[in-house]
């Protein structure tokens, strides 16, 4: 045999195959006794939902190690975000170990790894509002826009965007209010009417999960019946904290399957947008739900944040996109994290993300290959991480441009201080360097 046949690999190493199955649920002391039925009910999951800490104490006594219920009580009483957590992504927490576990450092914030907050961060990071002609409507690209119907979700994910909008009020943040709102929907349906323009929208919130049938229904008909919409996408987190909805709520599932067969009878494309950052999210009921969407004709494409201590490594982060892949999920964007209040240990360096984005290519096909994406702070934009015009790795400094976006504009994303080499961190630790460093930047590309 010459030598450039590849033996076949051993089957067992093709660990994204390999779905959690059976009751894993029985593990946490609180569902010990919860039969697959009851597991699968989205009512039950819903009813179930944890919003306080000291439920989801109750729920994991005696598994979770004691001094982390102290440090879970310091982090909700300062976290931006309510905590919103079904028992399913509780069940699939190891909370032997919950400091090191993908999905708590995703959820349930500590209060003995919070870091300072980045001095250039503020709320509304991108400029969601700047750009919004209607309230809940977000209109920067020329062709699409971003109609966030309302506010609440299925979890609350620490590291939101759209902290300023999305939950209800916590100690540290008072919240625009965007409830599901049929006067400010018509104020928006109309602008997306009003424009020839626009082709495409995001319907996000918030998430299409907690929009009823009928409002799903309601949004798909009004938005395919205008002339110039070509593209809908529902956006949805939920597939990966409760796929149980896709499986057994046939109402709102049915709404999306025939949203989908609607578009497709006026040739235009409706699909779901959902939010998978760990392989550990998806499980054998994961699949299960993205089968009953597949066979529905719906397409699922996915949105990853880069979040570190979570998929920042190149092994996790293949594991994550080959196993969406293997239940056709298509990885969409990976997405530098946005400079958001209160998660500064989340985020990680611009050069994770410029490897991350060389080393992925290649593992898999290209159309299932994630492209590496900051998301310009200032309402730039999506840029793809590789294109930046200046990257200073000693105090962090990048800087974009979106000629077709915000001619002529500059764009600053910067990486978390505490990752920066010794002389960043001195430098940002004295005010009076700030402007010094970004105009430092600045000049490397011939701007004073
Ligand atoms: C992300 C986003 C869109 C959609 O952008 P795509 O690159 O097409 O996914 C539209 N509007 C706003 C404001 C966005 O943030
Ligand atoms: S699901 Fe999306 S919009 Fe909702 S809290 Fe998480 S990141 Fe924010």
């Amino acid at each position: 045999m010459s030598s450039h046949v590849k033996p076949p690999v051993d089957p067992a190493t093709l660990t994204h195959t390999q779905l959690l199955e059976g009751d894993f649920w029985r593990r946490i002391p609180a569902y010990e006794a919860i039969d697959e039925a009851t597991f699968l009910d989205h009512k039950w999951q819903a009813k179930n939902t944890i919003t306080r800490v000291d439920k989801l104490l109750a729920a994991v006594q005696g598994l979770v190690p004691q001094r982390f219920i102290a440090d879970a009580e310091v982090g909700f009483k300062r976290a931006p975000m309510n905590v919103r957590v079904s028992p399913y992504l509780l069940s699939l927490i190891d909370w032997t170990d919950p400091y090191n576990d993908p999905l708590r450092i995703q959820f349930i914030p500590v209060g003995s790894r919070i870091l300072p907050d980045h001095p250039k961060l503020g709320l509304d990071s991108l400029g969601e509002q700047a750009d919004s002609p209607v309230p809940g409507l977000t209109h920067r690209y020329r062709d699409k826009a971003l109609f966030l119907a309302l506010d609440t979700c299925p979890v609350y994910c620490r590291f939101c965007t759209r902290s300023y909008a999305i939950g209800g009020d916590t100690e540290g943040v008072e919240k625009l209010s965007l409830k599901a709102n049929r006067d400010r929907w018509a104020a928006a349906f109309e602008y997306i009417e009003s424009r020839p323009e626009l082709e495409d929208i995001v319907v996000s919130g918030g998430d299409a999960y907690q929009l009823r049938d009928d409002m799903i229904r309601e949004i798909g008909t009004r938005l395919l019946n205008m002339k110039n919409i070509r593209r809908i996408r529902f956006a949805t987190k939920g597939l990966a904290v409760m796929p149980q909805k896709v499986l057994t709520d046939d109402d709102w599932y049915r709404a999306i399957v025939d949203m989908a067969a609607l578009g497709r009878s006026l040739h235009k494309q409706v699909v779901v947008h959902t939010h998978f950052n760990h392989p550990n999210e998806l499980t054998a009921i994961t699949a299960r739900a993205t089968n009953r969407l597949f066979e529905g004709g719906v397409t699922v494409r996915n949105q990853t944040v880069l979040l570190r201590g979570v998929n920042d490594t190149l092994d996790t982060m293949k594991l994550l996109v080959k196993r969406m892949g293997h239940i056709n999920v298509q990885p969409y964007y990976i997405y530098a994290h946005d400079l958001v209040q209160g998660v500064e240990d989340l985020r990680t360096t611009l050069q994770t993300a410029l490897d991350l984005e060389k080393n992925l290519r290649g593992s898999t096909a290209g159309f299932n290959t994630p492209n590496l994406i900051v998301d310009a702070p200032g309402g730039g934009g999506k840029r793809v991480a590789s294109s930046y015009e200046v990257y200073d790795r000693t105090t962090g400094v990048s800087i974009y441009t979106a000629p077709s976006v915000k001619p002529g504009q500059l764009f600053y994303y910067f990486d978390p201080v505490d990752l920066l080499p010794e002389e960043g961190r001195r430098r940002w630790a004295d005010p009076a360097e700030h402007q010094v460093m970004i105009d430092e930047a600045r000049a490397k590309i011939g701007l004073r």
